[in-house]
């Protein structure tokens, strides 16, 4: 059970430690890498401030493929060391976060013309398994076509040569960050979203100053700090321009990546699949979920408003066309897509290479102010790298410390394995029927809170009698959680990161957001004003998912 709060009803006592106080570290930018590094650095005895200008994981960390990942592709680019890392990364996530991060039995269809043969693919998949010390079991094993297609009848068989399968891990991002985050706060951080850094301030050598603006209430404030580091994903260059030593050296090259979500009985996968676009050699994922199948994803050079990538007309078509040439009994048109989402890579620039080519690395640039910034890399590989920049914070403060986070059970991941959180799913599924809750809806919230969902279902008790059903206790017991334990200030932020119901349900989101609305209004006090200004703002963030549909034309995906 929780015996700390980070909640969005504390936030005036936040602003007032953050103006107050004085921070070994701030850390800037709310996604995974900043909640990482907040971690680690809490968990090290650090005192740490973080703040995020929109929502925590509001940036790339709620885009992604929801991978923890070895990253097989890196492997053809002979990225050896990069596989390796985040190939053993995977094992250390999973463990830490047993409720959010699962392992998800993968299909690799070998096709004519496809990136790997049979031999190159058996031995990928071998050297992957080795280099990323996978667990028995979860080890690859090589299919004859006639075990491809009993494995999934609905790929393509004419070009279809062989299989195989190996294992990777589910997760969803934008909880990963947020539980990371949870758990940075438990150890003493204290982290605040809708916070914007505006300017620095280098001047005294001993304690630097980074400049706030609330974005609620559009004060200005100033935060003191020993270190700064920018974690701000694709902003990480907007966040140096505004530093006085500016861009120099190396600087982020930007790739959009689309995926599209359509329901589970249009293209219904018996598991998920990494296959062969065939037409220009890339790969894409197809990942069963809930009640979708979502597609993705392109990889294409971008340089329009890094605050608002969104899928477009050509980036759906080309995703359809890859899905229905290897599945093409789907048929899957533009009618089925029900949402999508596009996310923003921060990769560091290399001259000539296209956006595949360009390596996932991490790097770390530091300006002759003080300013330490951090770009490229993966979700997979997120502990690892917050490792590398607090140990050059901790020689810095000159402290002698660790990195105490490879094994640290994240906020939620209170079980001593995987088989020990399925009893958790299983036992709270079925112990719940008085309150005439579907096992379903459970099972759903298990995987999303974790332990922390026994906190959920006690409130939900205690309110029952006040409630029209049991479904709408366990709902406004959901709400209460996300706003006292989630730091949930908007509907977006409930309704995309925290529950991920825009991307995986968005039929049903349709039907139920105003209500949402009215249930987060109680908890926060809005007033008529904001509970409209709130409906409008989730409207847009509604729109932009389907905003392709209003695009007519058609043009070819040049950078692809
Ligand atoms: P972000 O998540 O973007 O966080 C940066 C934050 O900084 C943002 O929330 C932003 O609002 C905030 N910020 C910006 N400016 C300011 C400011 N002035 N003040 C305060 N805050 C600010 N990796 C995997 O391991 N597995 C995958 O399956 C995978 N799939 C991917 C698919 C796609 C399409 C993409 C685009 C990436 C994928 N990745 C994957 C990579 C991974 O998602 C990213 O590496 C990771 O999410 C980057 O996190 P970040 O914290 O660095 O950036």
């Amino acid at each position: 059970m929780n015996n700390f709060t980070f909640s969005t009803l504390q936030r005036q006592n936040y602003l007032a430690k953050l103006r107050q106080e004085e921070f070994d570290l701030l850390v800037i930018g709310g996604g995974i890498t900043g909640a990482g590094i907040a971690l680690d650095a809490a968990t090290r005895g650090l005192k740490v401030a973080l703040v995020e200008k929109k929502d925590f994981a509001w940036g790339t960390s709620s885009r992604s493929t929801k991978l923890i990942h070895g990253g097989l592709r890196y492997l053809k680019q002979l990225e050896i060391k990069l596989v390796r890392e985040v190939g053993l990364e995977r094992a250390i996530v999973h463990k830490n976060a047993l409720h959010i991060v699962n392992a998800e039995r993968m299909l690799l269809p070998i096709v004519q013309n496809g990136s790997l043969g049979k031999t190159m693919s058996a031995l990928g998949l071998w050297v992957y398994d080795h280099l990323a010390d996978v667990e028995k079991e979860e080890r690859r094993r090589m299919l004859t076509k006639a075990e491809t297609i009993q494995a999934e009848p609905l790929l393509r068989q004419d070009i279809l040569k062989a299989g195989g399968l190996y294992y990777e891990y589910r997760t969803d991002d934008a909880r990963l960050t947020i539980e990371t985050l949870k758990s940075a706060v438990k150890e003493g951080a204290i982290a605040l979203n809708y916070a914007q850094v505006i300017g620095f301030d280098f001047s005294n050598k001993n304690m630097a100053q980074a400049q706030i603006e609330d974005i609620r209430s559009h004060e200005k404030f100033n935060i003191k700090a020993k270190y700064i580091v920018n974690a701000a994903g694709p902003w990480v260059d907007t966040l140096r321009a505004i530093d006085e030593e500016g861009v120099k050296g190396k600087r982020l090259h930007l790739t959009k990546g689309v995926h599209i979500v359509v329901p589970r009985e249009k293209l219904n996968l018996q598991q998920s699949a990494y296959f062969d676009i065939v037409a220009d050699k890339r790969m894409c994922f197809a990942i069963p979920r809930l009640d979708v199948t979502y597609i993705g994803t392109t990889d294409t050079n971008y340089k329009e408003n890094i605050d608002q990538p969104h899928a477009t007309l050509e980036d759906v078509e080309y995703i359809l066309k890859a899905t229905n040439t290897m599945f093409p009994t789907a048929n899957l048109t533009k009618e089925d897509v029900i949402s999508t989402w596009a996310g923003l890579r921060p990769l560091i620039h290399q001259d000539g290479k296209s956006p595949s080519e360009l390596s996932r690395k991490d790097e770390i640039f530091i300006s002759k102010t003080g300013l330490i910034s951090i770009a490229g890399g993966k979700l997979t590989g997120y502990r690892k790298m917050a490792e590398r920049i607090v140990d050059l914070i901790a020689k810095k403060l000159n402290k002698k410390t660790s990195c105490k986070t490879e094994s640290y059970a994240l906020s939620g991941s209170n079980f001593k394995s995987s088989k020990d959180f399925d009893k958790f799913v299983n036992l709270r599924a079925t112990s719940l029927k008085d309150l005439n809750v579907p096992p379903k809806m459970v099972i759903a919230l298990a995987q999303r809170y974790g332990s922390n969902l026994d906190w959920i279902i006690e409130k939900a008790y205690e309110i029952a009698p006040q409630m029209n059903s049991g479904i709408e206790a366990f709902e406004m017991a959901e709400i209460m959680y996300a706003v006292q334990f989630e730091m949930v200030d908007s509907l977006s932020d409930f309704l995309i990161r925290r529950s991920g119901r825009l991307y995986f349900e968005r039929p049903k989101v349709l039907d139920t957001y105003i209500q949402w609305a009215s249930f987060l209004a109680e908890q926060l006090q809005w007033d008529t004003q904001r509970i409209k200004a709130e409906i409008a703002e989730f409207e847009v963030d509604l729109n932009l998912a389907m905003a392709w549909r209003n695009q007519s034309v058609s043009c070819s995906q040049s950078s692809l």
